[in-house]
């Protein structure tokens, strides 16, 4: 199955007079996303909030398999939050982390997940540590089993890593987790929606992911999956009346399934356009959407290697849609809005993103391209024309 990109465009209206690199950003909404959320609005103002959510009820049961079909999981396991961060979030804080715990995550790790790290560890006395890359710049799965030990509470690592073409090979890590029989947490933001993504092969026990990105969905969304045996485990750090139930002057129940990280009060409009922004995505295929993203960030790094002025950074023995790359002299910053002159959007990785990463890469910042399946071969080369005149 191979994508008819001429159909997608004409679906997506804003692709038609710039050209979207900031797909790891936030994608461009399809029509029919963009007809989800603001027809529900629509819905919403005419006959009230309650009611077109109790309207929508079927669309928005229909949402969650769309979610548990996207990552091979199941309904029950599937959170709507609002976003990739706080969906984290309610899995990593769910836990009672007790001093002297250790987590183990990577070089590449996302800043809001490190900062969660940090926070526990100087609360709790638990210890982080960022297991050491491998000579191809991935997490090294042999140093990660090496540092497991009694103490090992949590593998988390982040799958594509916000700033970089890097896959990190989760499945490698996935087998490892079970083998030692360590629950294993994965920031899944950059990779779900780019690529097929399956519980199950990979091997964890929590994923993470957000709306806006790859998924094209909108902004303001997100979901949690938590494997079923994993989901009484863990303690939500915030509950309200969706989340448990008050059943007597001192008692309350926590819900079973995974409406437990999630509360009440919701983007209604937000949720059914995920759930049409996933169907968009099953519909073309999740194979045939990578193989589009990587050939045309193929095309752009080898485009990119042929200007002397400009060094791919990209890392990894897979390398996704995000094409990060430094220019000779030239602020990325500059990069960036010579480019947007030309109605080209990309966006700057800060060294603050991923801290341990860019500080060995003696890197401050760097100039992301990430592209997506509606993005032309044509747009790539119109992309690496002007690059070319920026660095003259
Ligand atoms: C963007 C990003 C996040 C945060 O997602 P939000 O939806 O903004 O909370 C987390 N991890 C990675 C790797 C990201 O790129």
């Amino acid at each position: 199955m191979t994508i008819d990109i001429s159909r997608i465009r004409a679906d997506t209206p804003g692709c038609e007079d710039l050209i979207h690199f900031n797909n790891a950003g936030a994608a461009l909404t399809p029509a029919p996303v963009l007809e989800t959320v603001i027809g529900h609005l629509r819905r919403e103002a005419e006959i009230g909030g309650y009611e077109a959510a109790a309207e929508a009820g079927n669309a928005t049961a229909r949402a969650y398999d769309s979610a548990a079909r996207l990552v091979g999981g199941a309904a029950d396991e599937i959170a709507f939050i609002e976003n990739a961060t706080r969906a984290w979030d309610m899995a990593f804080y769910g836990f009672n982390w007790q001093r002297g715990d250790r987590i183990l995550t990577a070089q590449a790790e996302y800043v809001s997940n490190y900062i969660a790290y940090l926070q526990v560890a100087q609360r709790y006395g638990v210890e982080v540590v960022a297991v050491p890359d491998d000579e191809h710049g991935q997490i090294s799965v042999e140093a990660l089993e090496r540092l497991i030990d009694s103490r090992t509470r949590l593998i988390a690592i982040t799958h594509i890593p916000t700033n970089g073409g890097l896959v990190n090979p989760a499945a490698a890590v996935g087998k490892i987790a079970k083998a030692h029989d360590i629950p294993f947490l994965l920031d899944a933001c950059q990779s779900v929606g780019q690529m097929p993504i399956d519980v199950d092969a990979i091997g964890c026990d929590m994923l993470s992911a957000t709306g806006r990105k790859y998924l094209r969905g909108p902004r303001g969304t997100g979901f949690l999956w938590v494997r079923r045996n994993w989901i009484e485990k863990l303690e939500p750090p915030f509950l309200d009346l969706h989340a448990a139930t008050w059943t007597g002057p001192d008692s309350f129940e926590i819900q079973p399934d995974a409406r437990r990280f999630e509360n009440w009060e919701t983007y209604v409009a937000g949720k059914l356009g995920l759930g049409a922004a996933i169907d968009y995505a099953l519909d073309l295929g999740l194979p045939a959407i990578r193989d589009a993203v990587y050939a045309r960030a193929t095309r752009l790094r080898n485009g990119l290697a042929s200007l002397p002025a400009y060094t791919v950074q990209d890392k990894g023995v897979e390398k996704c849609g995000i094409v990060s790359f430094s220019g000779a002299g030239h602020d990325p910053a500059d990069i960036k809005q010579a480019l947007a002159d030309q109605k080209i959007n990309v966006t700057v990785s800060r060294r603050s993103s991923t801290l341990l990463d860019m500080t060995a890469q003696n890197l401050e910042t760097m100039v992301r391209a990430s592209v997506h399946y509606y993005n032309t071969d044509t747009e790539v080369d119109r992309f690496c024309e002007a690059i070319d005149a920026v660095a003259s």
